[in-house]
């Protein structure tokens, strides 16, 4: 089998979340074009990134320059400036570029950003603080909730699951909840099966309804 092409993303704006974006971009095998208007910033990443350029994105002409508007995934990093956030991303919806990543500081902000052409609207800050949420006030070790009230769960698995192989643990019809996989201290995770007996102390990620999750990590 041949490697897969890698992936060319523009990352605009190279603040905390876009340059952490960017380097883990990288990191993975893309090859990334990042831009900022700030020269210190570029200058930062200029090792990092397979290449990095200062401009206003909110300018058309520096953009074409570039060569952005041949790019098939963008991500729009800028957040404070609510201004060059909305112009930028406007200017890579006119593109045509299928693939655009915008980050909101506001729900408001991420209304108006999917409004004029951005595909996937991220609120890191609003996001983050829901899911840290849900840590600080129950006994999950790691929480994330997709759509449709759906939710995985890192969590020490509760006395009633140990002991017991899963496939008669019946967590399925007595909490709605499914072990996904398992980790023993001092070992890696591994799926789980219905053979798999769980001990104390072990660590489970369980996968159901959000609030059935919720009420099984905190079972103790
Ligand atoms: P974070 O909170 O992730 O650091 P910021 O909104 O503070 O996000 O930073 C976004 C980055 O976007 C900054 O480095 C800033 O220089 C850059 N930026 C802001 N406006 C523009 C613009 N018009 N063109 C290019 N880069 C911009």
């Amino acid at each position: 089998r041949t490697a897969p092409r890698p992936a060319r993303v523009v990352v605009i704006g190279l603040g905390r979340f876009g340059g952490s974006l960017a380097q883990e971009l990288v990191a993975h095998g893309s090859q990334v074009l990042g831009i900022d208007s700030r020269p210190a910033i570029v200058q930062r990443y200029a090792d990092d990134l397979t290449h990095a350029a200062v401009a206003d994105t909110t300018d058309e002409t520096a953009l074409r320059q570039l060569g952005v508007p041949d790019f098939q995934r963008a991500v729009v990093a800028i957040g404070t400036d609510l201004e060059a956030s909305i112009l930028t991303t406007a200017l890579l919806a006119d593109f045509g570029i299928p693939n655009i990543w915008a980050k909101a500081t506001s729900r408001q902000h991420g209304r108006i950003l999917g409004r004029i052409g951005a595909h996937h609207v991220v609120l890191p800050e609003h996001d983050m603080g829901e899911r840290v949420a849900h840590l600080v006030t129950g006994r999950m070790l790691d929480y994330i909730e997709f759509e449709d009230d759906y939710a995985m769960v890192k969590t020490v698995a509760p006395a009633q699951a140990v002991g017991v192989p899963l496939g008669q643990s019946r967590l399925r019809s007595l909490h709605g909840v499914t072990v996904v996989a398992i980790k023993r201290p001092g070992h890696d995770f591994t799926y789980a099966a219905a053979d798999t007996v769980v001990q104390e102390g072990d660590i489970l990620i369980v996968a159901g309804r959000t609030n059935q999750v919720e009420l099984f990590a905190d079972l103790t």
